[in-house]
């Protein structure tokens, strides 16, 4: 049988073995939809193309269903999105895919190989197309084979006899409002098997939503290589339908909003704020936000319209670690935009980092004194990552010892281990900082609060409560082991 050339079969990889998901406490405490995938099936649907989605993350015993799928459906492509950590599973689902139907053809995507581009198609003779930025007009131009071949379509990287070649960067990004709302029905158990963190949300079902695409600024530690240093975004009109959207047909009642910048752009965050005001729609929301892009009007306008956590990038609480890194340090005006969100009745939460070049005890012990010293309910700290898009990744070496393991960039790995620093004395000071956090009365009071005010959050913490002490004992179990 020939395969169906209007085909593609999307999978988004698990990143390891599927016996280890069970107890995966990542997987537990917050599983989110590929949302760029669900676009891109859409997209491809309302041009006259067909899409299926596999996602491994929400499902980890899917290879069954993916053989079911190649064999019944004979798609003629399989698009594989990449994370680092995820990379070598994509590049195994690729060659399975092989196996299964010789001949079709396999398309890479996401923030990994965006990154590596050509090396990507040089070590991996089973991927046949990377494409670079984002996926929607591209995967379908590969599909309907362009008539001026692979080099005429932007943002491809392509084999041209025994080289690699790439047809450069795709110039103008998509308006954002021309397409379709993200195939949520094409993932499997949408909504009730996608969560939230635990007491990051007042009720469920909950979703996810990205309603802008890119950020201007460029911090050392970040990766733009798939959306770069452009921002788009949906008008306040386009997202208000979606929101109305995903209440109607999936009972939506409180929204993540996944954007980088939330609100980059005032005046549509302040429209959409009207909108939801005077015609409410049941749904409350978090965003993720800069310092530099709220104000007290814009908060309270965003209270009203029933916004309920926002995340602030903290990063560390070290002034000149953090000027290094990023544009606009001021930890100052960080701490007042903290308080002025907890003001408006909105709950706080801090993504911080540790492990960055520069970082000393000094530093650590001064970002802890600093977010212990505001109004933040909830904080996560990740393990400086250096990965590959970032700018920080060229020059990493200098500034301490760094074993590029994919598949321990996961964040919950000290990959990069900073000059006068062992991994286990990081690992030691990153135990110490959860633990300070949760022996602060303020902290246990707002835990306590939310038994009314997120009621699903205490069920599933206590549903998982034995995963959860395992792994606070293996943590402090490989604490000791180094120590
Ligand atoms: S860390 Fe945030 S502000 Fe900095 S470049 Fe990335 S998305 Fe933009």
């Amino acid at each position: 049988m020939t395969s169906d050339q209007n085909r593609i079969l999307l999978v988004h990889p698990l990143g390891y073995s599927p016996t280890r998901a069970r107890g995966d406490i990542t997987r537990i405490a917050n599983l989110m939809p590929p949302l760029g995938m669900a676009s891109i099936a859409a997209y491809l649907e309302s041009r006259g193309l067909h899409a299926d989605i596999v996602d491994c993350v929400a499902w980890p015993e899917s290879d069954g269903l993916i053989r079911e799928l190649l064999r019944d459906r004979r798609p003629g492509f399989i698009g594989v999105g990449c994370t680092t950590f995820g990379f070598a599973d994509a590049v195994r689902i690729v060659k399975l895919a092989k196996a299964e139907s010789p001949g079709i053809k396999s398309i890479l995507g996401g923030p990994h190989v965006s990154a590596l581009r050509e090396r990507v198609l040089r070590e991996n003779p089973d991927v046949d197309y990377v494409v670079v930025g984002e996926g929607e007009e591209a995967t379908e131009a590969i599909m309907r084979g362009a008539d001026s071949g692979p080099a005429g379509i932007p943002g491809l990287i392509y084999r041209a006899g025994p080289d690699v070649a790439f047809s450069g960067f795709r110039e103008r990004g998509m308006d954002l409002d021309r397409l379709p709302f993200p195939s949520y029905e094409k993932l499997r158990g949408y909504p009730d098997v996608y969560k939230l963190p635990i007491f990051n949300y007042p009720r469920s079902p909950s979703a996810s939503c990205i309603s802008s695409r890119g950020c201007p600024y460029q911090c050392s530690y970040c990766d733009r290589s798939v959306f770069r240093r452009s921002f788009r975004f949906n008008s306040a009109e386009y997202l208000y339908e979606h929101l109305r959207y995903l209440k109607t047909r999936w009972r939506i009642r409180h929204v993540n909003f996944y954007d980088d910048q939330f609100t980059f752009n005032r005046r549509r965050v302040s429209d959409l704020c009207d909108m939801l005001t005077a015609k409410p729609l049941g749904i409350t929301f978090n965003c993720a936000v800069r310092a530099e892009h709220i104000d007290k009007d814009l908060l309270r306008q965003m209270k009203a319209a029933g916004c309920w956590m926002m995340s602030l990038g903290i990063e560390t609480g070290d002034p000149e670690i953090l000027s290094r890194h990023r544009q606009n340090a001021d930890l100052d005006l960080l701490a007042e935009r903290i308080r002025d969100i907890k003001n408006a009745g909105i709950r706080t939460k801090g993504l911080l980092m540790m492990g960055l070049p520069g970082e000393t005890e000094a530093s650590i012990r001064r970002s802890m004194k600093y977010v212990f010293s505001l109004p933040v309910d909830d904080f996560n700290l990740t393990k400086f990552t250096p990965f590959p898009g970032a700018p920080i990744h060229e020059t990493i070496r200098e500034f301490g010892t760094f074993d590029e393991d994919a598949s321990k960039m996961d964040c919950m790995h000290f990959v990069f281990v900073p000059k006068e620093f062992t991994e286990a004395r990081l690992n030691q000071l990153y135990g110490e900082f959860y633990q300070a956090h949760y022996r602060r009365v303020r902290v246990w009071l707002e835990y306590i609060s939310m038994l009314w005010r997120s009621p699903e959050s205490w069920w599933r913490f206590l549903v998982n409560l034995r995963t959860f002490v395992r792994f606070a004992r293996a943590s402090k179990g490989s604490e000791e082991d180094h120590r």
